[in-house]
């Protein structure tokens, strides 16, 4: 992996998705009309859907690039976040776009973060049974994860990301400069994403990223983030290739989500971001995993590049109310909590045996040492 490069543009990643595949491209946002036709799509219809925050930096650009390459764009910009994540939103969609003379050839475009990628990606898999999707991911976390997979969908009531479906990209395209209007705290989030790739699939990730981290968050130095983004994609673009519908090595990726969602969901959504909790999650994995494995595994290194993300403090979050979030989680079997733990770097295996007491000092040492 080049240490620094001034090349914005690497080279492009495969994906293997059930009978085919799709390509991850380093690709400006002015030249995506362009990328799109070589990808066998035509207009001239195109949907682009983004949100506010995005729409306001980017809308104009694309919308532009498009009508000079001849097509004729069609934007639908959703609020940010993921109340967007609705039903209501998504029948908006299809209110705004069954009129427009969509065709089954029509393209849809998500410019955005995940939000945009899994309620517009779900809107492409049900608009007339399907219409070709090309996710434009512009926030790290889209970037190194989410755009990657087929997962689209939205939330209900009584869970997230409850009503959905895998639907794979035609491809993704991703241009490094989005992220330079990207706010602090979303560039931490992706990095405990991008992290978290490392810790389950790569060592040579973790050590460049021991070492550029400071670049990347104090500086957003996309000279610096770039090669960690790519080496982030390639990861999950194996992973996800491997096993589409998680029954295996999928589950890596759950790496400190056990604790996530628990953190989230007793916390309350929206008080400390996905990423954050993730990170937080990574940490108890990281103890729990030591406990078991010993020095196999160099926890205190691990720990410390995960530390330097600034993380909000959780020690008001009471351990047994956790425990029953855990519990109840739509990935515990048979009342067995499931962890993703490392027998040592990237080397990740899941476990349904972590008794409560190993549990309880893991969470202990994530809340008497903070980030
Ligand atoms: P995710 O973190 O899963 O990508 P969102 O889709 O909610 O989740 O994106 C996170 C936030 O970042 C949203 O408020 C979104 O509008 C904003 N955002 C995404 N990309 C950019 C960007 N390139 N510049 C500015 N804001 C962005
Ligand atoms: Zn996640």
């Amino acid at each position: 992996m080049p240490t620094s490069s001034s090349d914005l543009r690497p080279k492009s990643l495969t994906v293997p998705a059930d009978s085919r595949t799709y390509d991850i491209d380093f690709v400006s946002l002015a030249g995506v009309p362009a990328h799109l036709r070589t990808l066998g799509l035509h207009g001239p219809n195109v949907v682009i859907v983004t949100d506010e925050n995005v729409a306001a930096h980017y809308r104009s650009p694309l919308v532009h690039a498009f009508e000079a390459d001849g097509w004729k764009p069609h934007v639908v910009v959703v609020p940010p976040g993921e109340s967007s994540k609705s039903l209501e939103r998504l029948e908006m969609l299809y209110d705004t776009l069954l009129p427009i003379g969509l065709e089954r050839s029509t393209p849809v475009c998500t410019l955005g973060g995940g939000v945009v990628g899994d309620v517009g990606g779900f809107a492409a898999a049900t608009l007339l049974r399907g219409v070709p999707l090309v996710h434009l991911p512009t926030s790290l976390l889209a970037q190194v994860d989410s755009s990657i997979g087929g997962k689209t969908g939205i939330n209900h009531a009584v869970g997230k990301n409850l009503i959905g479906s895998f639907y794979q990209p035609h491809g993704v395209l991703v241009d490094p400069e989005t992220l330079l209007t990207l706010p602090a705290r979303e560039w931490i989030n992706g990095m405990a994403e991008t992290i978290k790739h490392g810790l389950i699939a790569d060592a040579a990730l973790v050590a460049y990223l021991d070492e550029h981290l400071v670049d990347i968050l104090g500086h957003h130095s996309l000279e610096a983030t770039v090669p960690a983004i790519r080496q982030a994609m390639a990861v999950k673009a194996r992973v996800v290739g491997h096993d589409e519908r998680e029954a295996g090595k999928r589950a890596y990726l759950n790496f400190g989500h056990t604790f996530a969602h628990a953190i989230e969901q007793v916390a309350g959504y929206g008080t400390v971001a996905h990423g954050e909790a993730v990170a937080i999650g990574m940490r108890a994995a990281l103890y729990l995993s030591w406990q078991r494995h010993g020095d196999a595994l160099d926890r205190e290194r691990l720990d410390t590049l995960l530390t330097r993300l600034p993380l909000p403090d959780v020690s008001h979050l009471d351990f047994d109310a956790l425990w029953t979030a855990m519990r109840h989680d739509k990935k515990t079997k048979d009342g067995r909590i499931r962890f993703v733990l490392l027998k040592a770097l990237a080397d990740p295996y899941v476990a349904d045996d972590c008794a409560k007491p190993a549990v309880e000092r893991a969470w202990d040492f994530v809340q008497q040492s903070p980030a």
